[in-house]
């Protein structure tokens, strides 16, 4: 591995300008995906600027109509911590093994947005507000396609506040060597309509538009039955056709509705 400097601020400007100061600079928080990423060179950063010493970016606060969750809480304390949200529950208890669900953290994942990761679905599913340093996004304008986030270089991920459903639920088929997702459903019941989002399907994280209007008229498994995907836009790879994917999304989508 190469040599870099390491940070360990204790508040968020620190952070900042511990970024900005030191040539190619990278946040790290539970590292799973980071370490491996510098230990393959694809990445190489000069400065590791680590978020574990910050006050206040881990935790589980209900506020109103939200359940926030902080940047740094862990897939395992989600998992713990979130029973208002069941559905969220049910994700956090499937991402990886113990030992990832011990040290990944909810905004390590959503600033990587893997297009196999777990938590873009609930986030954009439940309406999510994703609060920064700097700014505060709206699920459906966050996540922009394969690893793509509206993340400005530097820009850390704070909190993010999941609006509470009147029911939840998350099925995944999980890929059985690496864990990810081959398709991952997320729905969530509002007393105003349904969320519906799909991980692993497609380049990124989307809204399955044609279930949440099913769903909206008629909160059952049959109102969504024989519902599948358009294959043209899914991924095909040695793991999973796009037929398949298609097929396996409508299987995944009648499981979650059964569980919320
Ligand atoms: C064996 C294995 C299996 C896994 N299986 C799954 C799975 O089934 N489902 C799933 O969803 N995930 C899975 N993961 C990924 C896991 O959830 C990771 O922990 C996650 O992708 C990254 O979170 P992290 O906290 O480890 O982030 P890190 O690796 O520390 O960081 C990841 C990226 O996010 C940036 N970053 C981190 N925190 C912030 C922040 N607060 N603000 C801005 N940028 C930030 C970093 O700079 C880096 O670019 C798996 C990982 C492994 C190793």
């Amino acid at each position: 591995m190469r040599d870099f400097a390491y940070a360990r601020p204790v508040s968020l400007a620190d952070a900042a300008s511990a970024f900005a100061g030191g040539g190619e600079a990278a946040f790290i928080a539970g590292g799973h995906t980071l370490l491996p990423a510098i230990k393959s060179r694809l990445r190489m950063p000069d400065t590791l600027v680590d978020l574990a010493a910050i006050p206040g970016l881990d935790g589980i606060v209900p506020d109103g109509d939200r359940l926030w969750i902080g940047a740094l809480t862990t897939h395992a304390a989600v998992a713990a911590g979130a029973g208002a949200i069941p559905g969220l529950v049910a994700m956090a208890n499937v991402i990886g093994d113990q030992q990832v669900r011990n040290r990944g953290t909810l905004g390590g994942v959503i600033a990587n947005n893997d297009p196999a990761a777990d938590y873009p679905a609930a986030v954009l599913a439940l309406d999510g507000m994703i609060e920064t340093d700097r700014a505060s996004y709206a699920a459906d304008d966050f996540f922009q396609g394969m690893f793509a986030t509206a993340l400005a270089d530097g820009e850390i991920v704070t909190r993010v506040g999941f609006r509470m459903p009147l029911a939840s639920g998350y099925a995944k088929f999980r890929n059985p060597a690496s864990r990810y997702a081959l398709v991952g459903v997320f729905v969530a019941r509002f007393a105003d309509g349904v969320g519906v989002a799909v991980i692993g399907a497609g380049p990124g994280v989307f809204r399955w538009t044609a279930a949440e209007a099913a769903l909206t008229a008629d909160f059952s498994a049959g109102a969504v039955a024989g519902l599948v995907l358009d294959a043209d836009d899914l991924n095909s790879d040695l793991h999973a056709s796009a037929e398949f994917r298609a097929h396996l999304a409508g299987v995944m989508l009648a499981q979650a509705v059964g569980d919320a």
